[in-house]
């Protein structure tokens, strides 16, 4: 693990957090003169989000940062499977990585707390008093750490507000109910994942105050170890090592969904809703070390749960009970 950043300011002030996602991209293209796959704002609709090829410095650039919106960055899998690096949310590598492919590419992932639906987009640029409709560009992140949501129109106006607002207040609560349930926020199946390296108060919660980006770089293979190494040699990023402690620190709501994961899984599971397996994950001794959290956990995404419509067993267990009763 490392505290990580783009060396190129260019990459790094564009970047999510510290661009060095972007500039393992613009590294493999620079270097193999080979391909890769990531997703950028569409040209076309620019509130719209689309899988993008990447060739060089310049179109790392323009894919860079993060995009808080669907998405299908591994849409077309033959192309995927074709070129030399990858970059997609922590399930779409796990889709790639369970498919066991010996020639598969090497793949970049981030830390993910869920994919917030486009409405939450549009809403929001209204809220702002934008357009979505009369849109130019469109900046969820970056240009700086965190950086700002900025939605530029057709005539030039811009509208903007805070990391901390676009995220905590519109995108963050339109996340869907399967993101909600994943226990996989810190891409395990990655060869390199990348995710905010937040410095935190006395009281753990993370700081977006803006400052230079800092990602942290997790290395999960000998092969995506490799790679930050050799990227680091040609002065790609810069790499300096980081404790599981700081790292921890940083992203406390990724430990709470990891430890009270069953706690989600469980009502989902009663409700007659499909679940995701999750091998190796440990939830159930997680969930055995803190019953309390974890009841806690179950009421509040059973009363979620309902307020959208479900019910125990999908409503079947409901006239049971009123027979008995
Ligand atoms: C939906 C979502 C949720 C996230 N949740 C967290 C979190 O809980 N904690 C945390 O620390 N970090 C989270 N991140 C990741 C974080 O915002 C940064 O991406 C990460 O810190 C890496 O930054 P970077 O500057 O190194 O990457 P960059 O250099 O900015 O590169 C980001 C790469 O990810 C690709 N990308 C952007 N959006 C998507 C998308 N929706 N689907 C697929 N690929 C995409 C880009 O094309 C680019 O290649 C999330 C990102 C997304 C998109």
């Amino acid at each position: 693990m490392w505290r990580a950043h783009a060396t190129d300011p260019e990459l790094r002030r564009r970047g999510s957090s510290g661009g060095v996602l972007s500039a393992l991209a613009a590294w493999n293209a620079d270097t193999t003169g080979g391909t890769g796959h990531a997703v950028a704002g569409c040209p076309v609709q620019p509130r719209r989000t689309v899988p993008v090829t990447i060739t060089s410095k310049q179109e790392a650039l323009a894919a860079a940062s993060s995009r808080y919106a669907p998405v299908a960055a591994a849409r077309d899998v033959r192309e995927m499977r074709a070129a030399d690096v990858v970059t997609g949310k922590p399930c779409e590598v796990a889709a790639m990585r369970a498919m066991n492919d010996s020639e598969s590419p090497l793949m970049l992932s981030f830390f993910c707390a869920g994919s917030p639906s486009q409405d939450a987009t549009d809403d929001l640029i209204r809220d702002l008093g934008g357009e979505p409709e009369a849109l130019r560009r469109l900046w969820y992140r970056g240009d700086g750490w965190p950086g700002r949501f900025t939605a530029q129109m057709e005539d030039g106006a811009e509208v903007s507000t805070t990391y901390a607002q676009s995220w905590g207040r519109a995108l963050g609560p339109s996340v869907s109910w399967r993101c909600r349930c994943c226990g996989d926020g810190m891409g395990e199946s990655a060869d390199l994942v990348a995710g905010d390296l937040w410095e935190t108060d006395d009281r753990g919660y993370p700081s977006f105050a803006e400052q230079e980006g800092v990602s942290v770089l997790v290395a999960r293979t000998q092969r995506g170890h490799a790679a930050a190494l050799a990227a680091e040699r040609d002065g790609a990023i810069h790499l300096e090592p980081v404790t599981v402690d700081e790292v921890l620190a940083a992203q406390p709501a990724q430990v709470a969904r990891r430890k009270l994961l069953w706690g989600r899984l469980l009502p989902t599971l009663l409700m007659g809703l499909p679940v995701t397996r999750y091998k190796g994950f440990d939830h159930v001794v997680q969930a055995l070390r803190r019953p309390r959290a974890v009841r806690d956990e179950v009421l509040g995404a059973a009363a979620r749960l309902r307020r959208r419509g479900y019910d125990w067993a999908g409503g079947r267990i409901r006239p049971v009970l009123a027979r008995l009763r």
